[in-house]
């Protein structure tokens, strides 16, 4: 009898090593010494990653410059044309990115897929949009004359961008800058240097394609907020998107601010959810658990804060607990795994620190602490946390990136709008209800302060052809789908006389 032989297990080093190469990475952005790029799923270190010098981020910010020179003189649909071969080449490279998102990032495998899957809506938006840079024409006060708004290319796009999407933010940035006829310079989290790796290669393969791409159109600066400063504080970056904390925000914004350019910031959000007495609670359980637990809590619309209608608590809050004590926590590769690891040591710390603060507060922790089961004790898995608070106080009122959702009681309409606005971010948030008053007002002027208001769904899980962002701490970014293109492009405002006279708006007279 023939003996089976077990497969050898491949370690999430060895897969992620052998998906580098077929995306292409070159062995040259790899040298020992350099910063390790580490799993959360086990821990290990895949390689250690060659990170960009000063002097090297300057250049690639110097090519940039000059391939946007050229680029913009390229007609927009062309470039749509290269945008949807990134696409193409995406679709081709999809399970491998997608695996790689996974081994790096630690998301579930439907995630780390679903992240690759944004990139190619994003690319198949752009090439729409590539024929569609519409500018108005406007009816003018002078007889003989035409009036008219044109877009413009703006010059190179920073994009800086953070470790929990580690790759899909940056597609809804570059795939419009380059329709747009920017270049970009994107500088990824430092803890996510592999994804950016193997999506520039993805993108030097639809530049291959295309021909006649300029060198430079899109360069990659690998290190950690050094890199960032140098992107941030170069004049010859007219417009920077940057995704992370509001802590970073805080610190970019000034810098911006200060040398005029464009800034599309997107920061963190402390995401709630009204349930009122009308809601279908099934419905809502679902839209709770996905939106609070999904993503180990590392989405920046996950939800953190949920109001529930003091008459319908003790029927939806005992169902929750129950779904947060089974739901299943390990190795994001398996099967049926719907919490995967946080990213790091400092992220189950943080987590810790706002339990136990919870606690100080008042608060009734269930849930929460490591856990260890099997392999998953070589990573920081948490389990994920439901805190019942006496009120929204102490840690409620910030963002922990961990998987802690704050539950509160609430009695009246109005007070429960006015709780759900009163802290520092505004990104998303949603409704639950079947009282159409209630929906409506929520929506209304008078309702939610964020960039994302919705009624019967979570706030997490965006789709691309809306735009994307939030107020307040949040930034007021906006990027992805309606009209965010037009943060990447300048207008020219056009006055076109072709009569004889020079007649002057508001009725000067200048006669000389
Ligand atoms: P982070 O702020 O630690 O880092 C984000 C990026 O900013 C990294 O690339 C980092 O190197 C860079 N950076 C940090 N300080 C900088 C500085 N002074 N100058 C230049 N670059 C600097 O964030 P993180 O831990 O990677 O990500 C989690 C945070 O990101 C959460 O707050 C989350 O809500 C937020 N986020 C927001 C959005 C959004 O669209 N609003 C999307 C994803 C994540």
């Amino acid at each position: 009898a023939l003996k089976t032989v077990p497969a050898t297990p491949v370690t999430a080093a060895a897969e992620a090593r052998a998906i580098l190469a077929r995306l292409g990475v070159p062995d040259s952005a790899f040298a020992a010494g350099g910063r390790p790029a580490v799993s959360p799923i086990t821990g290990e270190t895949i390689v250690e990653v060659r990170e960009t010098t000063p002097d090297e981020a300057k250049a690639a910010i110097g090519r940039a410059d000059a391939a946007f020179k050229a680029w913009r003189k390229v007609p927009a649909p062309r470039r749509g044309e290269f945008v949807r071969l990134i696409g193409e080449e995406l679709r081709a490279a999809k399970d491998d990115l997608g695996r790689l998102v996974t081994l790096e990032a630690g998301k579930v495998t439907s995630e780390g897929l679903g992240e690759v899957q944004e990139m190619i809506d994003i690319c198949d938006f752009a090439v729409g949009l590539s024929r569609q840079l519409y500018g108005l024409t406007i009816a003018t006060e002078r007889a003989d004359h035409r009036m008219m708004e044109t877009w413009h290319p703006l010059g190179v796009c920073g994009v800086i961008s953070a470790f929990n999407f580690p790759v899909a933010v940056w597609s809804w940035n570059a795939a419009l800058a380059f329709v747009c006829g920017d270049s970009v310079v994107w500088k990824p989290s430092e803890k996510t240097l592999l994804t950016a790796l193997g999506t520039q290669a993805i993108v030097e393969r639809a530049a291959k394609c295309f021909g006649g791409v300029p060198e430079g159109l899109s360069e990659v600066l690998l290190g950690g907020r050094e890199v960032g400063e140098i992107l941030v504080e170069d004049h010859r970056v007219p417009v920077l998107s940057a995704t992370g904390s509001t802590a970073m925000g805080r610190q970019v914004g000034p810098k911006l601010a200060e040398r005029f350019a464009r800034a599309i910031l997107e920061l963190g959000g402390n995401n709630a959810a009204i349930v009122s007495p009308s809601a279908d609670l099934d419905l809502a359980l679902r839209g709770i658990a996905f939106a609070a637990m999904g993503t180990a809590g590392q989405r920046c619309t996950t939800l953190r804060r949920l109001f529930v209608h003091e008459s319908v608590y003790d029927r939806l809050v005992p169902r929750l607990k129950k779904v947060y004590s089974s739901v299943k926590i390990g190795d994001p590769r398996a099967e049926g795994t719907l919490v995967g690891p946080l990213i790091d040591k400092s992220a189950f710390d943080g987590m810790e620190r706002a339990l136990d603060e919870a606690r100080a507060a008042g608060g009734t922790v269930h849930g929460g602490g490591r856990f260890t089961d099997g392999e998953c004790a070589n990573g920081y898995y948490a389990r994920p946390a439901l805190v019942e608070m006496p009120e929204q106080t102490g840690p409620v009122l910030r963002e922990t990136f961990a998987p802690i959702l704050y539950v509160m009681r609430y009695s009246n309409f109005d007070d429960v709008i006015e709780n759900h606005n009163a802290v520092g971010a505004g990104l998303s948030s949603s409704i639950f209800t079947l009282d159409m008053r209630e929906a409506e007002t929520f929506i209304s002027v008078a309702g939610s302060d964020c960039g994302i208001a919705n009624v019967n769904i979570g706030p997490s899980g965006a789709e691309i052809g809306g735009a994307f962002g939030g107020e307040k701490e949040t930034g007021g970014g906006r990027e992805a789908g309606s009209d965010a293109w037009k943060a990447y492009m300048r207008r020219a405002t056009n006055t076109i006389n072709y009569g004889a006279t020079l007649p002057l708006a508001q009725g000067v007279k200048f006669d000389v």
